[in-house]
């Protein structure tokens, strides 16, 4: 099978003949359909997370069963499904016996640990994956897989009350789904964005106000959350000026920067800093159900697998508009 390979650490994206996988115990075969690329596809293309070389990334993956292993009762050739960033767990810890996966020291993530879906063909274990609605095409679907997931999990994670103003810091991959996730949540949503030049997309997400940086979101009456899905350390601590009393900063994006801010703001404006990840599936449940009802829609840049280099280029440069996937 044809998949995007990286040979070596920080070295370009190669298309290769692979073998193709086939299912061991509580595994499916999956015929990919979309893949989509996500900025955590460059930190590890370059190395800030460690993981074996060579690799296939890809943790946005989406397809159709094609081959159940002979164990596996709950998933059925023909099955639309995608699968997320956690593949595997031990089961046995305290994390997994909590139901909370995420903490597993012995987790095996996709792409990461295990081939990820920028190939033809992928093993998913089939209890790490999850059914798409129906109405969802596979190219709408798959950033919901990542991204989606991610944003909605912060939004929720930062508990908004009704009447509540929610900011998003970043519009790209992540950041224009929240603003639409939030907006669907029916809270007043303000994008801080450094480029005019999308200001007009912005709009169409149904963003109900833009502003550039985190004076201006308090001279424009402040925000009481902010999701903060940009990798810039620097444009994060500037939006917390712009944090109401009681305010949540949402982080779900990073650079290698250390998070440094005023406690005279922290204690005085009583704010909170709070760590975001894929915090559970019935996230993602939601997440997908909303593209499923129409209320949120994936815009995406789509790229046949055999330009993944060419794909991955536009991810690396920040150009993409506003996720880049991968069709097979
Ligand atoms: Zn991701
Ligand atoms: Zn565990």
């Amino acid at each position: 099978m044809q998949a995007a390979v990286v040979p070596a650490v920080s070295s370009s994206w190669q298309i290769k003949d692979v073998p193709q996988p086939q299912p061991g115990p509580n595994q499916v075969l999956v015929k990919m359909h979309a893949s989509g690329i996500c900025y955590t596809d460059v930190h590890e293309t370059l190395g800030h997370i460690p993981g074996q070389f060579p690799r296939i990334l890809g943790h946005e993956p989406v397809g159709e069963i094609v081959a159940v292993a002979s164990d596996v009762t709950t998933r059925k050739v023909g099955d639309r499904v995608g699968t997320a960033w956690i593949q595997s767990t031990c089961g046995r810890c305290e994390w997994c016996q909590r139901g909370r996966k995420m903490f597993c020291p012995y987790l095996k993530s996709t792409g990461l640990d295990v081939q990820g879906g920028h190939a033809e063909y992928m093993l998913m274990n089939a209890d790490a994956t999850y059914l798409i609605p129906e109405k969802v095409s596979y190219e709408q679907a798959a950033p919901i897989f990542c991204a989606g997931y991610t944003v909605y999990s912060g939004l929720r994670w930062a508990d908004p009350k009704p009447h509540e103003r929610v900011a998003v810091l970043g519009i790209g991959g992540l950041g224009h789904l929240a603003v639409q996730y939030a907006k669907a949540g029916g809270f007043e949503t303000i994008a801080i964005s450094h480029s005019p030049d999308k200001d007009k997309m912005i709009r169409d997400l149904g963003a109900d106000e833009i502003v550039r940086d985190g004076k201006s979101l308090a001279a424009a009456g402040g925000a009481d959350v902010i999701l903060s899905t940009s990798n810039s350390t620097k444009s994060m601590v500037d939006s917390i000026q712009g944090l109401r009393p009681d305010g949540r900063l949402v982080t779900m994006g990073a650079d290698a920067e250390p998070l440094s801010i005023s406690l005279m703001d922290l204690i005085s404006k009583r704010i909170r800093i709070i760590g975001s990840q894929q915090n559970g599936p019935e996230y993602l449940y939601e997440a997908l159900d909303f593209v499923a009802q129409g209320r949120v829609k994936t815009i995406v840049e789509t790229y046949p697998l055999a330009e993944a280099p060419k794909a991955y280029q536009r991810v690396v440069e920040g150009k993409a508009r506003f996720r880049a996937v991968l069709t097979m």
